[in-house]
């Protein structure tokens, strides 16, 4: 059928533009209504292809251009033509060139006292606008004061015809030139004055619709700078305000409300943020660049600004790599080959004394191994504990003599006050010690009060009694003494110090009350209307030392903050209102951006009183904020109550772009608010609030330490070595651990040596504190007697670096070291100066491959502060050329599916992991990260990303929970577990321990069987208030709600007597065709038509006939 009915079209087209007696056309125009209006937009946009918009366009100007236009054929032409031109996206293009742009205005204004026909007029001339240009030149020639003088304040006459003036205004705005035009005409006080009156009188809320295309009208104008400052300055934003309030009980007048929230929050005038320099307090000399290269190192970072983790698709990030891995996605040859080493193979000998184990003589295990052997199974399973219980209760009862000579030791080369523990000078003695005796001010050190602190610290831990496993106060205090910061904290955080136990219990995800952004957003907007409310006191800031210690009271009485301690990071804070605060987080060091991880005391608070803070320079375009994460709090209170616990905490919780902007406009950046609400429950209690679980460089130390103490040297081989020094000289260390052989035998050392290399990294990123609750985890795990962990031991050598960038970590950035780079972006030519730790893991990576050692497994932890689960990034081939779209035959490809073995193993195993979030992609922009260079260059076919949620899980036996440390440590281990599976075939050890791993794995099993496997939603949906606010577009009527306005324009009791008269004998209908078509049209008219061309072209004019 499709020839003949495309015929049958052209000939009703044809009949269109040639008709010149007024019966026919009308026909003609009925008869295309008729078929129009039935069916789907299918048969519109058929008619659009075949010249539909053209020839309806011609009749236009051939009907107009007589001297007295024949209106009983233009009206129904007018409606016809805005319904199908709503539908063809080159509408306007296709006006203009029919010339009939300025006829439809030049008919609007024959009209103006006409309203049916004024109304017909602009609603074409609203789709027109659909095309820019066309708005503009309608503009030039005067069309906004024709459109806008049928605009009225309240009535109830012509409600259609205002309605189209409104929206035709709308649309007319869609142009700047016209915004411009607007402005200088003073409309947009004209709107804001009719916007309100028609919310004052219309109070039964009939006329909404006007209401909202009204708010339609300033958004439109208010895309244009001066359009914004127009309507602040005309008072727009009060009057935006108030009357939302008066709205906001009636559920009928949600889109009013929505729509005049985000246009008040697009006009809030943009204030740079209170700071002298966008640039971080810490600065830190870099080798080779002169001090004041400052501003080159920050110039270019504007360009390469990236915002978040591992995952992301950044185009701006992509371009940094295009000059040489534009096609690494889709050409083989590129992701094959295997890039030339970065440096001469003679430099890999430096890493020899980094693989000990294979050195090492194993001289102790001559004497008193027997009755050790690992034959005997009982006791790896059983005696291990009894060991190392009996060790722990050894350093716990002697820890002095292992710290005190170190932290000495410090004091005396460094000459200058490093960190311990004192007791404040006249400190009551037997008092009861509060949470205020350990602010932290109060643990500050010096020298000369060594003794002082020492009894401190032992009357803290003999009253309280440390609780912590895998943690030792006092070791901390020795550890942090070494750590080297760009601030030289003097002041440890009593959570790191004191230690923290995940609580009891789960933590579900905050549930996110309806509006509660909105809430927020009207009490930002008070403080535009009612300044005089606002306290803006400074109460805190890292540059003004006055600020930091003040702990007298003071009017209004405010909270006490602090964060010059190790991973601390708060700049500022200003008290806003009683009980609110504006929070300023410092930037990387040597950066002036990636604004994300907060750390920071506070104190001085009230019980019970809820407090709002806002974190007001946050950079993400959105977070897990937004979906039931929650900040975490530690209270020194609890603490010494026995509940030394880290908590998700805060509630009405949201983040959402705010009116802020660097001081130095960045013009493409814009800042986010994170706000939440916090109630004490203890009155002056010191508390600390972090963005996730704080873990630091020296807490890794003392950890470190501490295990390294717990094995049995004779059945583990541990070895901590440094790596390398950071750039601020702390070491970053690497830790061996691997089963010692049973004997000295040739067999077993030949053994030993021929373990394959796992190699794990973490903290990579210092925001990402989770990875390193991960990597301590599977620490303990590897260190613990656990069968499974023995196993694994004997399976593998582990080489670990478990914190890639301490610098970065200890002085409180979340994504770069001191260098400013993220040192995930280095790995392909890493600097041996800005980015040692890169450089050296490299460099043992090649050496590793070098020895014929290239590691079985890679993997470098991290966290993702987007997706909710744990995951992996993996590297396939196939998978990366499959999903690029790249011609290769992948059929044939043959590929080494084992690189999926661990992530379909730890979907199994690892409740909090989610195999369906899980990728294999080798994207360009990720060429340079560990994962991607360590497969590529080294050759390590299992090389991954682990990515760990900071918030919680939506699938397995976590789901609808936030992780706490408890979870993301099992994550560590399980990981480890996994590894088995590699192994399982090829072990040659007991089959004893194996069938007990196996057991154990296939436990974890059926435990974990009702574990969703549908397909994982990877991308939150998205969020339920916007927040954003510039891209807000206000719901653009959809082209029924056009339909419906065109076809009822002779339904409506406003216009004139006689018309009325002839609606009323007309048939309502609740399709999309017309009721416009005068009666001297009759029913059998159609009929008529329909059987001549029938008739004349023996073709089927029925419905079927477009569709
Ligand atoms: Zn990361």
């Amino acid at each position: 059928m499709a020839a003949p009915s495309s015929s049958g079209l052209e000939v009703l087209l044809s009949s269109l533009q040639n008709g010149d007696d007024t019966e026919s056309m009308l026909n003609t125009l009925n008869v295309l209504d008729e078929l129009l209006s039935a069916g789907t937009d299918r048969r519109i946009h058929y008619m659009i292809s075949k010249g539909g918009s053209e020839a309806l366009l011609m009749a236009l100007v051939n009907t107009a251009r007589t001297i007295n236009p024949n209106y009983t054929i233009l009206l129904p032409l007018l409606h016809l033509l805005a319904k199908v031109g709503q539908r063809d996206c080159r509408i306007g293009v296709k006006a203009e060139k029919a010339e009939a742009v300025l006829l439809t205005l030049s008919l609007l204004r024959q009209n103006m006292n006409h309203a049916r026909r004024a109304a017909a007029c602009l609603w074409l001339l609203r789709v027109f606008c659909s095309s820019v240009t066309t708005a503009t030149l309608l503009g030039r020639n005067r069309g906004l004061d024709a459109v806008f003088k049928l605009i009225y304040p309240h009535t109830t006459k012509h409600l259609r015809t205002v309605k189209a003036a409104i929206d035709a205004l709308a649309a007319l705005l869609c142009s700047k030139a016209n915004c411009k035009t607007a402005v200088a005409k003073g409309y947009i006080s004209d709107l804001l004055k009719l916007y309100e009156d028609w919310h004052i009188n219309d109070a039964s809320h009939e006329h909404v619709p006007i209401r909202r295309s009204l708010l339609h009208c300033l958004h439109h104008a208010s895309n244009t700078s001066v359009g914004r400052t127009t309507l602040v300055a005309e008072g727009g934003i009060a009057l935006l305000y108030h009357t939302t309030q008066m709205c906001l009980a009636t559920k009928s007048l949600e889109c009013l409300v929505e729509s005049a929230v985000q246009l008040m929050r697009k006009c809030y005038p943009k204030c740079p943020i209170a700071l002298t320099s966008d640039q971080s307090v810490h600065r830190f000399p870099l080798p080779g660049r002169p001090d004041d290269g400052w501003d080159d190192v920050l110039g270019l970072q504007d360009d390469s600004f990236e915002d978040d983790s591992d995952d992301d698709n950044m185009e701006n990030e992509e371009s940094d790599y295009k000059d040489y891995e534009d096609d690494l996605e889709t050409d083989l040859n590129k992701l094959r080959a295997r890039p030339e080493s970065d440096r001469p193979l003679e430099q890999l000998a430096q890493y020899m004394h980094l693989c000990p184990e294979l050195h090492h003589d194993f001289q102790d295990l001559d004497s008193g191994s027997e009755g050790e052997g690992s034959s005997d199974e009982d006791s790896l399973l059983n005696g291990n504990f009894e060991d190392k219980r009996q060790r722990e209760r050894h350093f716990r009862a002697g820890p002095k003599s292992s710290h005190s000579p170190s932290s000495s030791d410090t004091c005396s080369k460094a000459g200058e006050e490093k960190q311990s523990l004192t007791l404040k000078e006249g400190h009551p003695e037997e008092s009861q010690l509060k949470a205020q005796d350990f602010h932290s001010h109060n643990l500050s050190c010096s020298r000369t009060k060594q003794s002082d602190h020492c009894s401190m610290v032992d009357r803290l831990l003999e009253k309280y009694g440390a609780c912590v496993p895998h943690h030792d106060p006092r070791l901390y205090a020795a550890s942090a003494a070494h750590t080297k910061s760009i601030a030289n904290y003097s002041i440890l955080a009593f959570p790191d110090f004191w230690g923290h136990l995940p609580p009891r219990g789960q933590e579900p995800m905050a549930n996110r009350r309806p509006h509660v952004q909105r809430k927020k957003v009207f009490e930002d907007i008070k403080r535009l209307l009612c300044p005089e409310d606002i306290i803006n006191k400074v109460v805190f800031d890292l540059e003004d030392p006055s600020t930091q210690c003040s702990s007298t009271e003071t009017h209004p009485p405010s909270l006490r903050f602090f964060s010059k301690f190790e991973c601390g990071n708060l700049r500022k804070a200003i008290q806003v209102r009683s009980h609110e605060y504006d929070l300023i987080l410092n930037a990387d060091a040597n950066c002036f951006q990636h604004h994300q991880w907060f750390y920071f005391e506070v104190s001085g608070m009230v019980a019970n009183a809820p407090y709002r803070f806002n974190i007001i320079n946050c950079e993400k375009g959105n977070s897990q904020f937004n979906y039931g994460m929650q900040p975490v709090l530690y209270s020194v209170r609890e603490a010494l109550e026995g509940r030394p616990h880290w908590m998700r905490t805060g509630s009405e919780i949201c983040y959402y772009r705010n009116h802020f902007c660097p001081r130095r406009g960045q013009k493409r950046t814009n800042f986010y608010t994170l706000t939440f609400m916090v109630t004490f429950r203890h009155e002056e209690d010191v508390c600390y609030l972090a963005y996730h679980y704080p873990y630091a460089y020296s807490a890794l130390q003392s950890h470190l330490q501490l295990l390294e103490q717990s094995v049995n040297p004779r059945k583990v081989f541990f070895r901590k070595q440094n790596l390398c020094s950071t750039l601020s000289g702390n070491p970053c260390p690497l830790v061996t651990i691997t089963a010692c052989p049973t004997s000295r035998a040739w067999k077993h050392l030949h053994q030993l040596r021929n373990r394959p290399c796992v190699v794990l990294t973490a903290r990579v990123h210092p925001g990402e504190s989770n990875a390193s609750w991960v990597m301590k985890g599977t620490l303990e795990f590897l260190c613990s007697s656990d069968p499974v962990a023995e196993s694994l031991r004997e399976a593998y050598i582990f080489k670990i670096i478990p914190m890639l960038n301490p610098d970065g970590v200890i002085n409180g950035n979340h994504r770069c070291s001191l260098n400013g780079q993220d040192l995930n972006r280095q790995w392909m030519k890493p600097d041996p100066n800005l980015s040692p730790t890169i450089y050296h893991v490299k460099g043992f990576l090649y050496y590793l491959n070098s020895i014929g050692r290239t590691p079985l497994v890679f993997c470098d932890y991290h966290g993702h502060s987007r997706k909710k689960n744990v995951f992996l990034y993996g590297c396939s081939m196939k998978e990366t050329l499959w999903q690029s779209g790249s011609v290769v035959d992948t059929a044939s490809l043959k590929e080494d599916p084992g690189y999926r073995t661990i992530a379909k193993t730890l979907d199994r195993i690892a409740p909090a992991f989610s195999f369906n979030s899980c990728n294999f992609l080798v994207e360009k922009s990720r060429a340079s990260t560990a994962r991607v260079v360590v497969w590529r260059e080294i050759g390590v076919l299992r090389s991954y990303t682990m990515e760990s949620t900071y918030n919680g899980c939506d699938q397995g036996i976590y789901k609808g929970l936030q992780m706490g440390t408890r979870e993301l440590e099992e994550m560590g281990m399980k990981f480890c577990q996994s590894l088995l599976t590699l192994r399982r075939s090829t072990m040659l050890y007991s089959s004893r321990l194996i069938s007990h791993a196996s057991n154990l794995l296939d436990l974890d099993d059926s435990l974990l069987d009702h574990k969703s496997q549908n397909c994982f939603e990877d991308d939150e949906p998205p969020c339920v208030e916007e927040i954003e606010f510039a891209s807000y577009t206000c719901q653009d009527q959809g082209g029924d709600e056009l339909d419906t306005e065109v076809n009822g324009n002779t339904s409506s009791a406003e216009d004139e007597e006689e018309e009325r008269e002839k609606e009323e004998k007309g048939q309502r209908r609740s399709d999309r065709k017309s009721r416009l078509f005068p009666h001297l049209v009759h029913a059998e008219s159609l009929e008529t038509l329909t059987m001549k061309k029938n008739t004349c072209n023996s073709i089927d004019i029925t419905n079927e006939y477009l569709s």
